[in-house]
C-alpha cells in the first residue's frame, strides 16, 4: 500500500486544480482537445482524477439516476480509484467462491447478511476491501452455476430497456 501512498501524494503536488472535467461532451477546463472516451480517460488519468467519473464524484449508469462514483468510492480522485481497484483484485484472491458456497445459509438470505457472514469467517476489517460486490459477483456466478436463486422482486424499474435496480435482495440456495 506504501507505494499507492506514494503514487496520491505526488498527485496532489502536481494538481493544481486547473482541470475540471466534464462528460457528455467530453471536455476540460484546461481546454483540452477531448474526441471520445479513451482520450477523455487518458486525460483525467494525466490529471490526477478519478477515470471513471472525471472528478464529478458522481456516476449516472441511467438517465437521470446518480449515485455516488463507486470507482474512486466518491473522491473523484485517480489515487483512491487505484486502491479501491486494487482491493477489489485482492478481494477476488481473499474471498473465494468455496468460503461463500460453504456460508451459504439454509434459509432465504440477504445478501448484506451474507456479506457480513464472510467477513466475520475470514476476519476482515470493515471498509478495507469491497466485501458486499465480490459477494455479490459471487452470488451471480453461483446463480450461473444453478447453486442459488434471486427471490426478490426489483425494487425499481429503470428504463424502458427492462433494466432493474435491486437494493439488497434476498437470496436462496437451490434445493436439489
Ligand atoms: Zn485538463
Ligand atoms: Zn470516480
Amino acid at each position: 500500500m506504501s507505494h499507492h501512498q506514494q503514487l496520491q501524494c505526488q498527485g496532489m503536488n502536481q494538481e493544481k486544480k486547473q482541470h475540471t472535467m466534464s462528460y457528455a461532451p467530453y471536455s476540460c477546463s484546461c481546454g483540452a482537445e477531448l474526441p471520445d472516451q479513451v482520450t477523455a480517460e487518458l486525460h483525467a488519468s494525466e490529471a490526477n482524477l478519478c477515470t471513471a467519473c472525471f472528478g464529478t464524484t458522481e456516476e449516472e449508469p441511467f438517465p437521470g439516476w446518480r449515485r455516488r462514483c463507486l470507482a474512486c468510492a466518491g473522491t473523484g480522485r485517480r489515487g483512491p480509484q487505484l486502491v479501491w481497484e486494487l482491493a477489489h483484485v485482492e478481494a477476488e484472491s481473499v474471498i473465494p467462491v468455496r468460503v461463500v458456497l460453504a456460508l451459504l445459509p439454509g434459509r432465504p438470505f440477504r445478501l448484506s447478511e451474507l456479506a457480513d457472514l464472510v467477513r466475520e469467517r475470514l476476519n476482515l476489517a470493515p471498509g478495507r476491501l469491497p466485501v458486499g460486490p465480490r459477494v455479490r459477483d459471487v452470488l451471480l456466478q453461483l446463480r450461473e452455476e444453478g447453486e442459488v436463486e434471486l427471490i426478490s422482486a426489483p425494487d425499481q424499474l429503470m428504463d424502458d430497456s427492462g433494466a432493474v435496480l435491486y437494493d439488497d435482495p434476498y437470496w436462496v440456495r437451490t434445493v436439489r
